[in-house]
């Protein structure tokens, strides 16, 4: 069986749900924040 691939949703340092924020509409620009241990990612396709 294949490994399903890491959720882009779930905090890769404690396995919480992120939440996400869009910083930019035009450039879909969106921050991906944990409420539990602070953690910030930010997304920006090119
Ligand atoms: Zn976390």
């Amino acid at each position: 069986m294949p490994t399903p691939p890491p959720d882009p949703r779930a905090c890769p340092t404690c396995g919480d749900e992120l939440r996400f924020e869009i910083l930019d509409d035009e450039r879909f620009l969106v921050a991906w924040s944990c409420v539990n241990c602070g953690l910030i990612r930010t997304t920006e396709p090119v």
